[in-house]
């Protein structure tokens, strides 16, 4: 079952970036995937991602895809592949200094708001800008990207344009190579937008 939807989403993203995202995912679930090969996992709770790298395997990649908040920072920087969701210039001091102590430089890509809820996290294109300036400053981060949520519920055409302003952004920003949007509902928009990393669960284990 998480075989064939896995394969249907092969189909479209071909040999891109896929992350099986598995937040409210049992450890059984995740061996379901992981026994087929996948290694690349996303969680967006902090607890329930420690509780994850704990039980299983350690060739895991674990993704933080969700808000962050800094005094958690400390507790995942030691172990996560990709941090998803750097909203701020407070959260980069914040992993930049917890990494510094670890001795490690952290991925992690800039969540920019493209979609019209408030509830959506995520840092405006101008506070990027801004942003960019003040990098060089912290070498423990390795910002190699940019992640965005389209509107939930919307139809294809409001989600086609969220998509393709953010990769206007990413097209306009040096340095970047991982543009990651598309979610199960959106995953074949974001494709046609340039996305090359994709955030999946629902589709692939319901
Ligand atoms: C849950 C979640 C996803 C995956 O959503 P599905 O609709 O289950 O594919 C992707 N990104 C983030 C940030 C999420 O929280």
């Amino acid at each position: 079952m998480i075989n064939q939807r896995i394969k249907e989403i092969r189909k479209v993203i071909k040999n891109k970036k896929l992350i099986v995202v598995s937040k409210n995912r049992s450890i059984d679930e995740i061996y379901e995937a992981y026994r087929i090969g996948h290694r690349d996992f996303g969680e967006n709770r902090v607890q329930e991602l420690i509780k994850k790298y704990e039980q299983l395997p350690k060739d895991i990649k674990w993704h933080m895809i969700g808000h962050l908040q800094k005094n958690k920072v400390k507790y995942i920087v030691p172990f996560i592949h990709l941090i998803h969701s750097v909203d701020s210039l407070e959260l980069i001091r914040k992993i930049n200094s917890v990494s510094e102590k670890n001795n490690v430089k952290t991925k992690c890509l800039v969540q920019i708001k493209i979609a019209e809820e408030d509830s959506k996290f995520g840092m405006s294109p101008e506070d990027f800008e801004e942003i960019k300036k003040h990098l060089p400053n912290y070498q423990s981060i390795n910002i190699i990207g940019l992640m965005g949520m389209a509107t939930a519920n919307v139809n294809k055409n409001q989600t086609k344009k969220e998509f393709d302003f953010l990769h206007e952004i990413f097209k306009k920003s040096n340095n970047l190579n991982t543009l990651c949007m598309g979610m199960s509902q959106d995953y074949k928009i974001a494709n046609e937008c340039g996305s090359n990393m994709f955030r999946i669960g629902s589709f692939i284990f319901n």
